[in-house]
């Protein structure tokens, strides 16, 4: 049986309706509910109950009625009472049936040697009585005539002698009927606790298996040669084998263990086997191969089924892939260094400038003055730059970024940007193409600003040499967007490497050996830009012979609005 299959009830789960009609049925009752609990005749607290062709809505009424009437009890474990008309009725049973021979309501307490098992109430026609009650009546001068009784043993009804003959019409009937139903309690009591124990064993494998099925870690169980029995989901997706191939297989095998130093994990370091000899919570940090011979660090506990002789029965391993975790340290401490890095270099700059400036014995001229106020000036918009994109970037991963859009004319924006830039940067070359009018997109004007100036900024940045950088700007437009791209002639972006330049703090080579300022954000921020614009980022790059960046936006007929938050 493999945990990975959704489990069938069993039947064992279906035990209880029966046995509850059948113990009905012996005492006369048409309908009625068994309730198990320790507060029974708490209506309140009862949670299991098993209905025997009695309306569910029914069921706070008759608990409340029988918790207003005398209470039975192990030495006197049935109780009857006539039930009122009224409630009779409100309960569903039939009008012929309350009108014609009145209705009591029945209640058996259920003890046996682990205490209350539960109560079993009954509603039936007045005019019945089970086996039991008939002998005890029999001997209190016989009160009822002509009823129908049912036997014990065979569980059918035959008419009630009135001559006594099946009671034996003497003073030890009442005894005889009485230890009967003590019988029948004892009897009834040990299979309604067996059926109830069978029902929550199905209910604990069913919250086991949807634990195995749904766990996010891989779980996998051997027998006692180690060959695996389950394989759950998790395991699947992160070993890339479908349990239907490696069960039975070896699962030092199927995991192909080793340490970080990528020497070979055998028998004597299986972490099962250490739990068999009965080693307690053995984890262990080990790279085990996926399927496609990919490896990563995982780390597996391991723990043991036992017999009740104490035996190893099964061993069960539980696998955390580390992958992520080891990703996320590392994205962490490279943050912290690029971060440090681009604070402390502006800081130094700002600090060695100002405190040359700020010596009493120094004389300036103009010139000198005017160019280390400029350079302070520069570093400390460096400054305010990161410090800027490092709020954008926490704002974008909040999701609680504004934006202001409108209908806007591109062909203008781009122009006007592509002036500042050059103004400011007088040895860079700059081209636009503009291949027709083109067609308006709704958008924030400064978000989509932003965009363009950071890919500006970075075509300079990323094209050193000798040459003065020469950047293109095409922008044209298709039937659904406008796409807008910026071309240098730079140091390019290798094929590995293009997909990671838009992702967080990421740099290509060592972030702390580029000589150009930056923390890896731009890309990062132009991107959620655009892209909460309904539009699109992309690179084409060659290592050496440069780098086109493109970003589309929708055609204002085609954007999807309102767009106000991303
Ligand atoms: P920053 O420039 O601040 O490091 P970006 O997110 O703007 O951050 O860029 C991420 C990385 O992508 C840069 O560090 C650089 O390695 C690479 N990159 C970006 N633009 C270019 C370009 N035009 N040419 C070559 N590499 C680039």
């Amino acid at each position: 049986m493999s945990w990975s299959q959704p489990q069938q009830a069993e039947d064992s789960h279906d035990q209880m309706p029966t046995l509850v009609g059948s113990a009905i049925q012996l005492l006369c009752g048409e309908a009625g509910v068994f309730v198990v609990s320790n507060d029974a005749f708490d209506p309140q607290s009862s949670s299991e109950y098993t209905l025997y062709k009695l309306d569910k809505a029914a069921l706070p009424l008759l608990l409340s009625y029988t918790q207003e009437g005398m209470q039975p009890n192990s030495l006197h474990p049935l109780i009857v009472e006539t039930l009122d008309p009224t409630i009779a009725l409100q309960m569903g049973l039939s009008k012929d049936m309350v009108a014609r021979h009145g209705v009591e309501c029945g209640s058996l307490a259920l003890h046996d040697d682990y205490g209350l098992l539960g109560m079993l109430h009954f509603l039936r026609s007045a005019t019945r009585r089970s086996c039991f009650e008939r002998h005890n009546e029999s001997g209190n001068d016989g009160l009822v005539e002509d009823e129908d009784v049912v036997d014990l043993e065979s569980g059918e009804s035959s008419v009630r002698a009135e001559d006594g003959e099946e009671s034996g019409g003497d003073g030890e009937s009442g005894e005889s009927g009485e230890s009967a139903l003590q019988l029948f309690v004892a009897q009834l009591a040990a299979s309604l606790r067996f059926a109830l124990r069978s029902q929550a064993l199905v209910k604990e494998q069913g919250r086991l298996a949807a634990i195995f099925r749904n766990s996010s870690d891989g779980i996998l169980t051997v027998d006692q040669a180690l060959r695996i029995i389950d394989f759950n989901p998790a395991m699947e997706r992160l070993t890339g084998w479908r349990e239907s191939e490696v069960l039975d297989q070896f699962y030092i095998k199927v995991l192909r263990p080793k340490d970080r130093q990528g020497n070979d994990l055998g028998l004597q370091d299986s972490p099962i086997l250490l739990a068999f000899a009965g080693h307690e919570a053995v984890n262990r940090e080990m790279v085990i191969c996926a399927r496609d011979g990919q490896r990563f660090e995982v780390v597996v506990s391991a723990s043991c089924v036992r017999s009740v002789r104490g035996e190893p029965i099964n061993g069960i391993l539980n696998v955390h892939d580390l992958t992520r975790e080891r990703q996320q340290e590392e994205q962490r401490s490279t943050f912290i260094s690029v971060i440090s890095h681009e604070l402390q270099t502006p800081i130094a700059i700002i600090k060695g400038y100002a405190s040359t400036l700020a010596r009493p014995d120094a004389r300036f001229d103009n010139r000198t003055l005017r160019s280390r106020l400029v350079a302070i000036e520069e570093e400390t918009d460096r400054l305010n730059k990161l410090v800027g994109n490092l709020l954008y970037a926490s704002r974008i991963q909040a999701h609680g970024l504004q934006m202001d859009i409108v209908s806007l004319d591109l062909e203008r924006l781009v122009r006007s940007v592509v002036r500042r830039v050059q103004a400011r940067s007088a040895d860079v070359t700059i081209s636009l193409y503009c291949s027709e009018p083109l067609p308006t997109v709704m958008a924030d004007r400064e978000r989509i600003e932003e965009v363009l100036q950071n890919l500006l900024d970075n075509a300079i940045k990323y094209s050193p040499g000798p040459g003065k950088p020469d950047i293109n700007i095409i922008c044209n437009s298709t039937g659904e967007e406008v796409i807008v791209s910026v071309r240098d002639a730079g140091m390019g972006i290798s094929v590995r490497e293009q997909a990671q330049i838009f992702n967080r703090f990421e740099r290509v080579g060592d972030p702390l050996a580029q000589t150009t300022p930056g923390a890896g954000l731009g890309l990062y921020i132009c991107k959620a830009i655009v892209e909460a614009h309904g539009g699109r980022m992309w690179v084409e790059s060659a290592l050496r012979q440069g780098s086109t960046f493109y970003f589309s936006l929708p055609r204002e007929e085609k954007a999807q609005l309102p767009m106000v938050v991303f």
